[in-house]
C-alpha cells in the first residue's frame, strides 16, 4: 500500500495512539534490509525538490511533532541530506519571545511558512499551542481549544495559496524514550541534547499523549493531513517519511518550466564556439526524470 494511505489520520477518525505499534517496519526486518529502499526514495526526494524548485509554482510545508528524543533533528536530517539546501529552510520553535508572545499565536510561524518552490521544515509548530501549552494549562481551555479550528482555517489559507502541507507525528514507546536518554547520557557527544525539561515532561507522558491524540483527530483534513510514523527505529521513520513525501510531489504532476530560450540555436552558438576554440568533451550530463 501507499504508505501516504497507510499512515495518513483519516479526516474526522477518532486517533488512539495505544494501539500503534511504534516499533513496526512493514516488510522489513533490518535497516541493512530497508536500504536499497531508503536509497530509493533519498533520489526520489532530491529529484523531485529539484523539480519543485525550478517550476517556481507551488510549496511545501513539513511540519515535525513528536515528544523529546523522538527523533525531530534525524528527520531533518535525512530528508534535508536529499535536498538541494537553496531550497529548503528549517525553523525550530522554541518557548515564544516576548516579541512573539505579545502577538496572535500563529503571528510567528507565519512568517516563516515557505515561498514559491521552497520546502519549510517546521521543528516544532503551530501545534505547540495546543500541546505544551494545553498540558501546562499556560492559557485558559477558552483559549485553547478554539485553536484546532484557528489551525484549519490557516493551513486552507496556506494551501488555497499553493502550499502542500504535510505533519508527522513520530511516535516513539516510553521504553524508546528512555533508550535514547540512555544512549544520551552514554555518549559524550550527545550530551549537549539532554535538557532538565527532557525529564520534566516524562510524568506529563498521559497528558501529551491525550493532547497528540485530540490535535491529530481534530487537525487532520483533506488539505492538510496528519500521519502518525512508527519511530521506534530510525532507518523506518526516515523512509517512511521519505516515502510519503515523496508520493506526494510525485501526484502534483509537476513540470519544469518550458525553457526561456530557443534550445536549437543556442546548440548552434554552443557548437560555433567549440569549432572555434577548440573543446566541449565533457561527459554527458545525466538527464533529471
Ligand atoms: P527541542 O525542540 O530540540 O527539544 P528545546 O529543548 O529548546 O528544543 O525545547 C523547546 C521547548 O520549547 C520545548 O519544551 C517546547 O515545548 C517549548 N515550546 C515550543 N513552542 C512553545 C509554545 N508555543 N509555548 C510554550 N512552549 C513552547
Amino acid at each position: 500500500m501507499n504508505y501516504s494511505k497507510q499512515f495518513c489520520v483519516k479526516p474526522g477518525s477518532e486517533v488512539d495512539l495505544g494501539k500503534v505499534d511504534a516499533g513496526f517496519t512493514d516488510k522489513h526486518e533490518s535497516h541493512e534490509h530497508a536500504l536499497p529502499e531508503i536509497e530509493t526514495y533519498t533520489q526520489k526526494l532530491h529529484d523531485l525538490q529539484y523539480l519543485m524548485y525550478a517550476e517556481d509554482k507551488r510549496s511545501l510545508l513539513i511540519c515535525l511533532q513528536g515528544r523529546d528524543a523522538a527523533g525531530k533533528d534525524g528527520t531533518i536530517n535525512h530528508v534535508l541530506g536529499a535536498m538541494n539546501p537553496q531550497g529548503c529552510a528549517v525553523t525550530g520553535f522554541k518557548v515564544p519571545s516576548k516579541e512573539e508572545a505579545a502577538h496572535d499565536f500563529l503571528w510567528r510561524y507565519h512568517q516563516h511558512t515557505p515561498a514559491k518552490g521552497q520546502v519549510a521544515i517546521f521543528n516544532r509548530s503551530h501545534y505547540e499551542d495546543v500541546l505544551v501549552v494545553r498540558v501546562h494549562d499556560l492559557v485558559p481551555k477558552a483559549v485553547w481549544s478554539r485553536r484546532y479550528a484557528q489551525i484549519n482555517d490557516f493551513e486552507k489559507t496556506l494551501v488555497d495559496n499553493g502550499t502542500h502541507i504535510l505533519k508527522f507525528y513520530l511516535h516513539i514507546d516510553p521504553h524508546e524514550q528512555l533508550a535514547r536518554f540512555r544512549q544520551r547520557i552514554d555518549d559524550p557527544a550527545r550530551h549537549w541534547k539532554i535538557s532538565d525539561g527532557d525529564y520534566a515532561e516524562r510524568p506529563f507522558w498521559d497528558a501529551y499523549t491525550e493532547a497528540f491524540e485530540d490535535a491529530l483527530s481534530k487537525t487532520s483534513t483533506e488539505h492538510a493531513p496528519w500521519f502518525v510514523i512508527p519511530s521506534n527505529h530510525k532507518w523506518f521513520r526516515n523512509l517512511a517519511i521519505s516515502r510519503i513525501v515523496a508520493e506526494t510531489l510525485e501526484s502534483l504532476g509537476m513540470k519544469f518550466p518550458e525553457p526561456t530560450v530557443d534550445i536549437d540555436q543556442i546548440k548552434q552558438k554552443y557548437h560555433a564556439i567549440v569549432e572555434q576554440e577548440g573543446g566541449g568533451d565533457a561527459q554527458p550530463v545525466k538527464e533529471h526524470k
